[in-house]
């Protein structure tokens, strides 16, 4: 069991990842940007579950702020063995209209943020010898969504640094994953308009949207010992929607 550093855990399906790792025996870093109450909630309830969790503010786009934090983290809690790169905004937008602003921030959270944390925890994970990443991505990076032409780029240029880093990676038993949910419940697809979310639930085979516990099992599938020769993939859970 290691130290699993959870990306954007104060909600949704960060949340659920801290959980299901804490169960899995896994010392919890909840991240988060803003909402330090609620991840300090979460790591209540990780440290209820028996292991060590600490909740820690810090904006992954900024590479300084990701460098202190892994220092923190290293000083007070050991090197990281599990690296959940799960942080991520939406800026929805059709293409012809989407302000620069629009794009430019969607890419710096979502896909800079992720190289941010997996470069420097990367370079601890090498020495180490170990560790587990698990990129989320999502089904929009695979197949396109009218609307998310920033969120599409992003979560698509995720899945080739996960390739990328995998290859990079593996020769110190380092394996690299990315998770591609579909529509899962969460704050971030309450905002979507309910006649669009009626619309997509139609095109998913399961007929409904999915838990964030459900995006959670597959994390913990792959940073577990049953996923030790599995590295560079994307693991979609979407419900059969793609
Ligand atoms: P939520 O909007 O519910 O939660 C987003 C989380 O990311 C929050 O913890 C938030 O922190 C954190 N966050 C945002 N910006 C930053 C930042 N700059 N630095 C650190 N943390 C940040 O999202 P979901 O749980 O729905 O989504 C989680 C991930 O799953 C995202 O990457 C999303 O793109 C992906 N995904 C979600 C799908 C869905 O249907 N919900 C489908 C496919 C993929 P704070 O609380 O402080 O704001």
């Amino acid at each position: 069991m290691g130290i699993a550093i959870v990306t954007g855990g104060s909600r949704g399906i960060g949340a659920a990842i801290a959980r299901r790792l804490a169960q899995a025996g896994h010392d919890i870093v909840v991240n988060c940007a803003s909402s330090i109450d609620k991840a300090e909630a979460v790591a209540a309830e990780c440290r209820a579950l028996g292991v060590r969790a600490a909740a820690m503010q810090w904006d992954v786009s900024d590479h300084a702020a990701c460098e202190k934090a892994l220092a923190e983290i290293k000083e007070k809690m050991g090197v990281p063995y599990i690296l959940v790169n799960n942080a991520g905004i939406t800026r929805d937008g059709l293409m012809v209209r989407m302000k620069e602003a629009q794009f430019d921030e969607v890419i710096r959270i979502n896909l800079k943020g992720a190289f941010n944390m997996m470069q420097l925890t990367g370079a601890m994970m090498m020495r180490a010898k170990q560790g587990r990443i698990v990129n989320i991505t999502s089904v929009s990076g695979l197949a396109g969504n009218a609307g998310q032409v920033n969120y599409c780029a992003a979560k698509a240029g995720m899945i080739g640094m996960t390739k990328t880093a995998a290859k990079e990676l593996g020769a110190r038993g380092i394996t690299v994953n990315a998770v591609a949910p579909g529509w899962i419940d969460t704050e971030m697809t309450e905002k979507v308009p309910e006649d669009i979310r009626e619309g997509a639930k139609k095109q998913i085979a399961l007929g409904r949207f999915g838990k964030p516990e459900e995006i959670a099992s597959a994390v913990a599938f792959l940073a577990s010992d049953e996923a030790t020769f599995i590295t560079g993939q994307t693991l979609v859970v979407d419900g059969g929607l793609i």
